[in-house]
């Protein structure tokens, strides 16, 4: 009889938890993806914006903070909750250049797009308390990764791939999810070693990475989700050739992440 009720309490703990990791799917990146971005971007702060930044978290590394934003779509008091929408942006797919400025600048509230420049502000402006200033520098560094990940620019009638069912090898998941975690879990590199292998790029190339404008960036990622979803159709097997077509723009994506939030926290912190 107890072994039984025993049988029943794991079968319903070993549920909640299925029940559980399947609500994490719709993380941004996963954490080793933001991680690479925070480490990238660490690496290229000027020295007055580490001493900035040391008077702010000490010595704590940007990774440590990286997920942050995610973990607190858990909170139960609910006080985050108006923030889960700055994770993405959600545009019609295929717009030209003019026309997708002209409508991300459109979408109306707070998004990933509004609220990478208000994080920013909060964390330049000294006026603010600490306390305040460090959870804006939490969010930026998480919102530059999601902004690199192409599905958070992506089509608001599949939720930016969520709503698309796939195989990842055997496993079913989403496309949305494949471009969190499994294309980046596929490389086998921890975010320290996923950085090293990034982050070789040489200045005349760091200067082209960030010399270009918030909306570029944008459209980039969204010129890359229109590719993402043309090569994905729906209740396909991705694997191997999935990874062989994707890996350059994936790893050009994490560069390209750590290297503009280097810039926007040089900024913000000089
Ligand atoms: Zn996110």
């Amino acid at each position: 009889m107890m072994k039984k009720l025993f049988v029943r309490i794991r079968f319903t703990l070993l549920m909640l938890l299925m029940i559980c990791g399947l609500g994490q799917s719709a993380f941004s990146w996963g954490v080793t993806g933001h991680r690479v971005i925070a480490a990238i971007a660490q690496n290229h702060l000027s020295p007055k914006a580490l001493l900035e930044l040391h008077k702010l978290i000490g010595k704590e590394n940007l990774a440590m903070w990286a997920n942050w934003p995610d973990f607190i779509k858990s909170d139960t008091t609910h006080s985050w909750d108006n923030t889960f929408k700055w994770h993405y942006v959600d545009l019609p797919g295929n717009l030209e250049k003019d026309e997708f400025v002209k409508e991300l600048k459109a979408l109306p509230g707070e998004n990933l797009y509004t609220q990478i420049p208000a994080m920013m502000a909060q964390l330049k402006d000294k006026s603010l308390t600490k306390e305040k200033r460090v959870i804006a520098l939490r969010f930026l560094i998480h919102l530059v990764g999601d902004l690199h990940q192409p599905l958070h620019v992506g089509r608001p009638e599949d939720q930016g791939g969520n709503k698309i069912t796939e195989y990842w090898f055997d496993k079913k998941t989403n496309l949305h999810s494949i471009w969190d975690s499994e294309l980046i879990n596929f490389q086998q590199y921890s975010y320290t070693e996923y950085t090293q292998v990034l982050d070789i790029a040489g200045p005349e190339k760091v200067a082209a990475i960030q010399k270009t404008s918030l909306e570029d960036w944008f459209y980039e990622s969204h010129q890359l989700a229109d590719k993402v979803y043309d090569l994905s159709p729906a209740e396909s097997r991705l694997s191997y050739k999935y990874n062989y077509i994707f890996q350059d723009e994936l790893d050009a994506q994490l560069l390209k992440g750590g290297l503009r939030l280097a810039k926007l926290l040089n900024e913000a912190l000089s």
